[in-house]
This record gives C-alpha cells, structure tokens and sequence, in this order.
C-alpha cells in the first residue's frame, strides 16, 4: 500500500532492516551504546543542552502530551492552551484531565494562531505554562512557534512554553531554544518510524522544573530518563528503529529536509487547485508536511478515499469539523518527489480535472531547485 498519510507514514528499508536485530538485554553494553547514540542524536536534531534533556517513552505521541504535563505541572496550575483545531483541543483535554486550571484562547479552523494576541493574553496572566500545537494535523496549518518564543522569552518571568509538534519535526526542524522549553514528538510522523515512541526535549530551565518534585506521576515520572536511564523494559526494537533512522536525518540535514517538505506542499497544493480540489489553507499558513483540500459538493469524500485505497493508495480523511468536507494528503517523513508522484498518479483519474492537476504539479516540481536532489536517497 502506498502511504500519503500524516501518520503513520512510510519506513525506510534501512529502518526496517535495524528493527530485525535480535533481542538484546536493555541493561547490557550493547543496547547501551544504541541508547547513547539515540540520545546524542536528539540531543543535536532537538538543539538541547544535553542528552539528559531528551526523554523516549514508549507511548503514542499523546502519552508524550500526557508526561509533559504531568511532570511540568500541578493541578490548579493556571495554563494557557491556543486551540485552532482537533489536536490542540485534545492538549485542553488532557491538561484538564490532570486537574490544570485550563485557559482556552481559540482561533478560527484553517487559520495560524496571532502570537501578539497571545502574548497580550499571558500579560493578562499570570501563566505557569503555555501550550500550542505546531502543526495542526487536523487543518494542515503551520503555527508561528518561533516568534512566540521571542516573544515569550522577553517577558519578566516567562511561562513554560510547551510545544505539540508531533506532525511537525523533525520534517520541519524546531529546537529547544530561544523561548522554547518543552518539544514533544512521536516516532510514527517525521521520524519515519513505526507508531509507539514519544520524544520529549526540553529547556534546561523545563528540565529543573520537572526535576523539583516526583508527586502525581509514575510509568511517566521522566526523572529517571532525564538521568540518563530508562526505568522499565524499552521497546527495543524501536530502538534500533530510531537510531537507523536518525543517521537517515543527519544525512539529509535540516535545510534539505524543510526544502523537500515544502516542495511537496507546493506540488499538492497546485495539484489539487487546478484539479478541482482547492486547498481548505491560504499558502502563508500552508503546513509543509499535511494539506486539506476541498472536496466538491459533486464527491463524496470516503467514497473517493475507498475508490483510492483500491488502486493502492491511501490517504487521510478530514477531521472534526472538517469530517465532510476535505481529504487530507500526508507528505511528512519518508516522502520524496517521486513517492508523492505515484499517489498524485493514482488519485488524478478520480479528480473533476486529471490533466489540469498533473500539469499544474509538474510546472512546480519543474521550477523548484529542489527536484533533482532527492538526498535521502542518493546517500544510501
Ligand atoms: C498525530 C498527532 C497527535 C497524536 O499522536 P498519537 O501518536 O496518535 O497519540 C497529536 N498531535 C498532533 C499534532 C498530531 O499530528
């Protein structure tokens, strides 16, 4: 089955190959040297200070939501979450299940959060955190992160600035720097993986707090990871899974990757728009690694996905209030130009018009600087 999905997405040979390793014991010195190698390796990919500022726990990527905020905060603690779509909602949810005192500040589905409008919020404070999301799945909108960050770290006595970016890196490379403390991801979006890891990075400031007290946590206290340890039986294999794939993303290196991510957007987006099927995002919120676009009143949205799924390619359907109206087309991760060929090959027969689709995503690919390099590839 060929995979454009926002997860899980497509693994590499090279992954795929590490993760047949034997069964090693987790405390011996073999698995000690995958287990350094991985550290370091999010340590540099994350721009933290250390590799005891990294956590892997074996979670789906909202396990990592959950550590976070379990192990940053206490119930009562006063938050700040910016919701513009299904995911940040869901990191409402699970600060309000552990008791947070929850400041919902929304913005409108499809469009990026106004970090101004933020910042004159947490003024109105005081917060002990703050928590967004990167890359909004559910929309395929990328959030302006960064220049919240600068924002955020001029202030007097900044909040915890904690950051979903499970969709996000590292196809799109964020760092635990300049006003960001708390990075979580999973292994089954941009790490090419196989679903069941959580990362976390965090600040060196973040990293204190979470050192300062041990109540209301246990399988997820990050205490032990964040010295160095792994309390209970890792999942090895994904492991061996990660570190494959972390010298897969080093080879590539950040600015290549980002490159890549964005050219496949550009390719979607003018694909579906000549096609028929409008992207839902304005391209200055276009995410680079998921995109929403609009089905006609004409099409059924799972009858096009089913149709789809029969010729060998699947890809996402929309999500909440989105449910009827879009198809979201994954590019995060293992994705190259000539993958993301084959599925805009398979879905043009289905499209009102085919040509005009393929025509239109061909001028792009052609124009970019980015087409004949395809690094992940050639480094192997
Ligand atoms: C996929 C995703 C999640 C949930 O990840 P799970 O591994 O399914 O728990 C959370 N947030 C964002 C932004 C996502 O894209």
């Amino acid at each position: 089955m060929h995979l454009l999905l926002p997860g899980p997405t497509p693994i590499p040979d090279a992954v795929k190959q590490a993760m047949l390793a034997s069964m090693t014991d987790h405390r011996g010195t073999a698995f000690e040297t995958v287990q350094s190698r991985v550290q370091n390796g999010l340590k540099a990919l994350f721009g933290a200070d250390s590799p005891d500022h990294v956590a892997v726990l074996p979670a789906a990527g909202t396990g990592g939501l959950e550590a976070v905020v379990q192990n940053l905060f206490r119930p009562n603690d006063r938050v700040l979450v910016v919701e513009s779509g299904l995911f940040g909602r869901r990191f409402s949810e699970v600060a309000r299940a552990h008791q947070l005192d929850v400041d919902r500040m929304e913005f409108t589905w499809g469009e990026a959060f106004r970090p101004e409008e933020i910042l004159a919020r947490i003024a109105s404070g005081p917060y002990r955190g703050v928590l967004v999301t990167h890359n909004e799945t559910s929309t395929g909108v990328l959030n302006p992160v960064e220049e919240l960050g600068d924002l955020i770290q001029q202030l007097a006595d900044p909040p915890l600035f904690v950051i979903d970016s499970i969709s996000g890196v590292p196809s799109i490379p964020l760092t635990v720097q300049n006003g960001i403390d708390v990075i979580i991801a999973a292994s089954q979006k941009g790490f090419m993986c196989p679903p069941g890891l959580a990362m976390v990075a965090l600040s060196d400031r973040a990293r204190s707090a979470v050192l300062a007290s041990r109540t209301g946590r246990f399988y997820f206290d990050l205490t032990p990871y964040l010295n160095g340890k792994l309390p209970y039986t890792p999942a090895i294999s994904l492991w061996y899974g990660l570190d494959a794939a972390l010298e897969l993303l080093q080879d590539e290196g950040a600015d290549a990757r980002l490159a890549r991510h964005q050219l496949l957007r550009d390719m979607v987006r003018a694909y579906g728009q000549a096609g028929g099927l409008p992207p839902f995002v304005s391209d200055r919120f276009a995410s680079p690694t998921v995109t929403a676009l609009e089905m006609p009143s004409s099409m059924n949205a799972s009858q096009f996905r089913r149709q789809l799924e029969q010729s060998g390619l699947q890809i996402a359907g929309g999500l909440g209030e989105w449910h009827h109206r879009a198809i979201r087309i994954g590019h995060v991760g293992a994705v190259d130009a000539g993958d993301l060929w084959a599925g805009l090959g398979l879905m043009a027969p289905h499209l009102p018009h085919p040509h005009k689709a393929l025509e239109a995503a061909v001028r792009v690919y052609s124009a970019s600087a980015a087409n004949p390099t395809q690094p992940r590839r050639e480094a192997r």
